[in-house]
């Protein structure tokens, strides 16, 4: 048995479209858009990124916020991901 990582998924709001990220296997999460509270099922939503480096994944959700990247595109988030690579 192999020793499973945790990934932080990062993730569109479906209702509000807020950027977010949500720890894998997480059942359900709220948006934390005080006028939205959507409840997201992180298993129906499209996965943009993910990593298993909690502060890569804040720093990916913080770029691409400063950015206001659409998360229309995968490629978008690619090049999202070499900008905050710090390894
Ligand atoms: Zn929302």
């Amino acid at each position: 048995m192999q020793r499973v990582i945790p990934h932080y998924l990062i993730i569109v709001c479906p209702k509000c479209g807020l950027v977010q990220y949500v720890k894998e296997g997480q059942k359900s999460r709220k948006c934390p858009n005080s006028k939205c509270k959507n409840i997201i099922n992180p298993r129906r939503v499209i996965v943009y990124a993910h990593s298993s480096d909690i502060h890569q994944a804040v720093k990916v959700v913080q770029q691409i916020k400063k950015n206001k990247h659409e998360m229309h595109e995968m490629k978008d988030i690619k090049s999202i991901l070499e900008e905050v690579d710090y390894d």
